[in-house]
């Protein structure tokens, strides 16, 4: 393995990207970066403000106002601070999932965070998992992987974490919710959800999380040995 590397996980939601990239990320011994958490935390930050994803010209004047640090922690957790509070917990509730995919849609936000996350892989050897990573925001990455799963499978999946947290969802209500943003995710003009050419394609449905681990760790010590 190369001594500054990096590894881009893309594939749409509920596919295990970030439980299978912090296990890899951990293995390696290299930085963990959930994306996903950074566009939360801009979705949360204009919620906050009562200020609509769609609603480009007030983003345009209050994105500024949106500092941006990451943390990363002993524990593992990736913490978001936002303005200089701790928001890490505030993030992954289904009204900030939807609002982080129509957010996630404006250029200008795309734009603002673009070289946050480049300045990190620069800085550290990272495994990042998002929609754009290998496209986008990493088209150099040393291996880049996309990881599916069927829609079924990826709902259930939310739905038993969703459960597990005390929250009141129906499996209908989790799965029309995945589709709609996986819609709008591959769909946008700016930088949509969709495999790199150079990304090998992992499906996930038929595999416990071991399972899915072991066929990561092999793609990519398949690649950099
Ligand atoms: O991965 P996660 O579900 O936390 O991402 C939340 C939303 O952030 C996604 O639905 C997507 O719209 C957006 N996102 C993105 N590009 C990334 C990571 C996330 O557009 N690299």
């Amino acid at each position: 393995m190369k001594q500054h590397f990096a590894i881009a996980i893309d594939g749409p939601s509920g596919a295990g990207k970030s439980t299978l990239s912090r296990r890899l990320a951990r293995e390696l011994g290299c930085s963990y970066v959930d994306t996903g958490a950074i566009y939360r935390t801009v979705a949360y930050h204009f919620a906050m403000l009562g200020i609509g994803p769609k609603d480009t010209d007030n983003i345009r004047r209050f994105l500024p106002d949106c500092a941006i640090d990451i943390d990363f922690q002993a524990d593992g957790v990736q913490h978001m601070i936002l303005n200089g509070k701790d928001v890490t917990d505030e993030l992954r509730t289904p009204e900030v999932s939807a609002a982080a995919s129509v957010i996630a849609a404006q250029p200008l936000v795309r734009e603002y965070l673009l070289d946050m996350q480049r300045d990190l892989a620069r800085r550290y050897s990272v495994v990042m998992d998002g929609r754009d990573i290998g496209t986008v925001v990493l088209p150099d990455a040393d291996v880049k992987i996309y990881l599916t799963a069927s829609d079924e499978a990826r709902a259930q999946r939310r739905f038993a974490e969703l459960q597990e947290k005390g929250e009141k969802k129906s499996y209908k209500a989790v799965l029309a919710d995945m589709r709609a943003r996986d819609e709008r995710d591959a769909n946008r003009a700016i930088a949509p959800l969709k495999k790199a050419k150079d990304a090998v394609e992992l499906d996930t449905t038929e595999m416990t999380l071991d399972e899915a681990a072991a066929a990561l760790r092999k793609i990519v010590e398949g690649r950099c040995g």
